[in-house]
């Protein structure tokens, strides 16, 4: 875990260093949990918006998008239950002064258990080799059990306070349970309090509440609000969906993490309307189309596990996320959920509009339930960048070792696609990369660089991901041909320029993600 850490840190100080990604107002020493997006890093954001708005809006005939403002009227979040409930508990360690989310430090600990288990399962499978039972030792080992018991009680006691906003109950489960600030180490807590987690600003120049506005913490009211005006104007037939990438802002009680947890992120989340009655079998259908859709990225099948929500949110009836196994450990970076017509019905209460739809088919009018899917971008960004960051160490032919970082970025996302680099700035070499560059650049990213050793420009674009480097050479004056060099083998080969396109093309364009979903 040290190691892990330790690594994190790194690709941190990667990200800076190359471009993705910089602390927000870095030069006045930062805003906490908001970061800006390099040179690199918005290319990087960029195709991972192209992979879902087109797997979204391209290869659904239904689903189409919507790009609607920040600002919302602000009776949209008395409607959606955001004012009255959108709350963390939090609470403070009187010794460290540090403020955490209570449900937060009852999860963790949880986990610790769930490691406990791990561990004795680890080490029995060293012991009986082969001849392990996992199932009859997870039933009958005495340790392990008690472990699951632990949690058992923990998750149920823990369900029930949630659900009856028992503020009291959440501070018992934390002290009962010895769970102590991670920075004092002590158990000496504030009692838990309320948080909203929604920024609030004035609008105009009324100062009075009125006046009020919110920044929106989800993207997806704004697509509830205009589902009707997009179903009319767009001669919508339900089933259909509504896609939308935008901003969203959250005043986080504890923000880390790097871009894990941002107070202004961005969210790629689509909802689907269903007929009433049919929305599970929706539900069940678009969690195992997301799932797809993130393996089909190539970070590893073994990455992803859902995990089925205990409590459910005020609006839905079934809820689950996928999580990712960042360096952090498995932490959700989509949600599914099945949101019922909490919002359309309380949107059609609060505004006095009918917000039902004619169903021409069954000759009836009602308010469609709906199916979201909601994506943290730059919780995405971070699953990328994390599983491409790679420390690899090299042997060389004189029998020696070298290392290369080398991010191994998915090429079809890949910020920049091809390195195009003359072996020396003389001798025609350059003008003969312009050439290739010129010719390249209306297809791919391009990068052109002639400063510097062949084995460190190499190096460079090995740590930004570049999947392809092209050396100009003499010989590519006489015979118009190049050396191509993958990424992720170092292996180099002679190719014709003439051929370059075609060898790069398939590989590195969003379209070969799309054909695996
Ligand atoms: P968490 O439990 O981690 O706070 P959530 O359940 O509140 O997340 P949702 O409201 O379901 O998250 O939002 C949908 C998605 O938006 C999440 O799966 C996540 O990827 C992303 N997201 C939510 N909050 C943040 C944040 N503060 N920073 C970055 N991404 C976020």
């Amino acid at each position: 875990m040290a190691q892990q850490a330790d690594v994190f840190k790194k690709l941190i100080a990667h990200a800076k260093e190359y471009g993705f990604i910089f602390q927000s107002s870095e030069i006045y020493d930062g805003l906490s949990a908001v970061y800006d997006y390099g040179q690199l890093g918005v290319e990087l954001k960029n195709n991972l918006k192209e992979y879902w708005w087109k797997s979204m809006v391209l290869l659904h005939e239904n689903i189409v998008g919507l790009d609607s403002a920040i600002f919302m009227h602000p009776t949209v979040w008395k409607a959606s239950g955001h004012v009255g409930a959108f709350n963390d508990p939090l609470i403070d360690n009187k010794d460290s002064k540090k403020r955490y989310r209570a449900d937060v430090l009852i999860e963790e600990h949880r986990e610790k258990i769930h490691a406990k288990i791990d561990k004795e399962v680890e080490k029995a499978e060293k012991r009986f080799g082969d001849k392990f039972d996992k199932q009859q030792f997870l039933a009958t080992n005495e340790r392990v059990v008690g472990y699951a018991k632990q949690i058992e009680e923990l998750s149920a006691r823990f369900v029930a306070a949630l659900e009856a906003s028992n503020l009291d109950e959440i501070k018992n489960i934390i002290v009962e349970n010895g769970i102590v600030c991670p920075v004092s180490g002590t158990c000496n807590w504030t009692d838990v309090r309320q948080f909203n987690l929604m920024f609030s600003t004035q609008m105009g120049s009324v100062s009075e509440d009125a006046g009020t506005i919110y920044l929106r913490p989800e993207t997806a009211q704004g697509i509830f609000v205009n589902y009707l005006n997009v179903q009319k104007s767009g001669r919508m037939k339900i089933p259909f969906g509504i896609a939308q990438i935008g901003k969203a802002f959250r005043n986080e009680i504890v923000a880390r993490q790097f871009i894990f947890r941002m107070r202004e992120f961005e969210q790629m989340e689509m909802q689907f309307f269903v007929k009433p009655g049919e929305e599970m079998k929706w539900y069940e259908l678009w969690k195992e189309r997301r799932l797809k859709w993130h393996h089909a990225l190539g970070l590893g099948v073994e990455k992803y596990r859902f995990h089925n929500h205990e409590k459910l949110a005020h609006y839905a009836n079934a809820a689950a996320d996928i999580e990712f196994n960042f360096p952090f450990g498995f932490k959700e970076i989509e949600g599914i959920h099945s949101r019922t017509d909490f919002d359309l019905k309380n949107h059609q209460e609060f505004s006095g509009k009918k917000l039902q739809y004619f169903d021409n088919e069954e000759n009836q009018s009602y308010i469609p339930y709906v199916i979201e899917t909601s994506i943290g971008l730059d919780r995405l960004f971070l699953s990328v960048l994390a599983t491409a960051y790679d420390e690899e160490v090299l042997d060389k032919e004189d029998g020696t070792k070298d290392e290369r970082v080398v991010l191994r970025i998915p090429p079809a996302l890949a910020p920049i696609k091809l390195a195009v680099l003359p072996l020396t700035k003389k001798d025609g070499l350059p003008e003969k990369a312009s050439e290739i560059v010129n010719d390249l650049k209306f297809e791919f990213n391009t990068y052109y660089e002639e400063k510097d050793t062949i084995g460190r420009r190499y190096r460079r674009m090995d740590a930004i991901g570049t999947p392809y480097c092209v050396t100009v050479d003499h010989q590519s004056l006489q015979d118009n041909t190049v050396t191509i060099r993958y990424r992720d083998t170092m292996l180099q080969e002679r190719v014709k320029i003439s051929e370059l396109k075609e060898l790069i093309k398939g590989n590195v364009s969003i379209v070969s993600m799309l054909k695996k979903i």
